[in-house]
């Protein structure tokens, strides 16, 4: 466990759920390597690079499989993503006055991107997510185009006011993400510029392309390193 002493009052905590069965991938995907580091390991590493903490959900199953060398909090996951963030939350300090939520599935959010929402919610927002524009025409199954300029496609991490996470997840409500739990109970969400690469690795196709883009981001990061 963490050594909570150390962390600065009122500091920003990272929720990491990894606690996905990997159904639609084949297999627990965060085991896989994305530039030679587990998805998982790569996920935590830059949450814990801007953070003053991470809180790690993962299922019992891997939890002896998964390696890092960034500490961590570890904790079971829930049923649901949204069990999973609670049990996450619990784990967090009661001092935390920002708290991320992030899916262990994209390991590519960039350090900016962390920054850029932790900035927003220190600015006063309730919750700041990162969005990216909609490239594709988008049909409705009922029949009609949607305008794509009214639509955003929404990443993670996502960040919030601590309290007011705690308190939209009070009742143990259900979505596919925090901002719309955080929506529904009252509060507005701001958005920040997401990345295009930021993906979401959920078929294998998905975890060839990112491996591809990781590769690319570190080279450019530690140009001498490329190649090795
Ligand atoms: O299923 P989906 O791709 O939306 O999952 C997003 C993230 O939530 C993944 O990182 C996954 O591991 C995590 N998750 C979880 N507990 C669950 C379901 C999903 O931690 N019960």
């Amino acid at each position: 466990m963490a050594d909570h002493t150390k962390i600065p009052l009122g500091g920003t905590w990272c929720v990491v759920v990894a606690a996905g069965s990997g159904r639609r991938f084949g297999g627990p995907k965060q085991l896989e390597l994305v530039d030679d580091e587990m998805v998982v390991a790569r996920s935590v590493r830059i949450a814990a690079s801007v953070c003053d903490g991470v809180v790690l959900v993962l299922t019992p199953e891997i939890m002896g499989d998964v390696h890092f060398d960034r500490a961590a909090v570890t904790t079971s996951g829930g049923a649901t993503r949204s069990a999973s963030v609670r049990n996450g939350l619990a784990s967090v300090p009661d001092d935390a006055q920002v708290v991320l939520v992030h899916d262990a599935a994209r390991p590519l959010a960039s350090p900016a991107l962390f920054e850029r929402v932790i900035e927003a919610v220190r600015q006063g927002a309730a919750a700041a997510v990162p969005a990216v524009s909609v490239v594709d025409t988008i049909r409705s199954v009922d029949g009609g185009v949607v305008d794509r300029d009214r639509l955003r496609a929404v990443q993670t991490p996502q960040g919030f006011d601590a309290a007011v996470l705690r308190a939209a997840h009070a009742s143990g409500p259900e979505g596919t993400d925090d901002a719309g739990l955080v929506e529904a109970a009252g509060h507005r969400v701001v958005l920040v510029e997401g990345e295009p690469t930021n993906l979401k690795i959920t078929s294998p196709h998905d975890l060839a392309v990112a491996d591809l883009l990781a590769r690319l981001a570190d080279d450019a990061a530690d140009p001498a390193d490329s190649g090795s």
